[in-house]
């Protein structure tokens, strides 16, 4: 079986970076998460980079199921970072694009999606709590 080596994600986001009266994020909320048939460790670090000291925000190793996010930038940067790297988690081993493509593919996607679920709340809530709300009243019948 071929292995896939981690992907790491590059990105210069010097004006992003927290500064001090940003909020910065916990994610100790989603420390795991199941993804596909996997279940992926989160990983929380500050000041992440690569061996050649590239910036990194986050990276999916998808060899052994971990996300890592560096939460020392604004909190609305680690949440799209996180839906970034989750994007990339979910097209590991589907073979649709190569991971050039990918790359180009979640850029695009996260982003816009990150801002349709803020700007549509009601959209949000439709699509998941309605759902947990219905498996909570099945569960109660049983
Ligand atoms: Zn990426």
């Amino acid at each position: 079986m071929t292995k896939t080596l981690p992907r790491a994600c590059c990105r210069s986001v010097a004006a992003n970076a927290a500064s001090d009266g940003d909020t910065l994020v916990n994610i100790s909320d989603v420390s795991t998460l199941d993804i596909g048939c996997f279940t992926y460790k989160v990983r929380e670090l500050n000041d992440y980079r690569d061996e050649e000291g590239c910036i990194l925000m986050g990276s999916t190793d998808v060899a052994n199921n971990v996300i890592s996010i560096d939460t020392s930038y604004n909190e609305e940067v680690v949440r799209e970072t996180l839906l970034h790297e989750l994007m990339h988690a979910l097209l590991n081993d589907t073979h649709v694009v190569d991971e050039e493509v990918e790359e180009k593919l979640v850029r695009v996607l996260s982003p816009k999606l990150m801002d349709t679920c803020k700007r549509n709340p009601a959209l949000v809530e439709f699509l998941f709590h309605r759902e947990v709300h219905t498996n909570d009243k099945k569960r109660k019948r049983s």
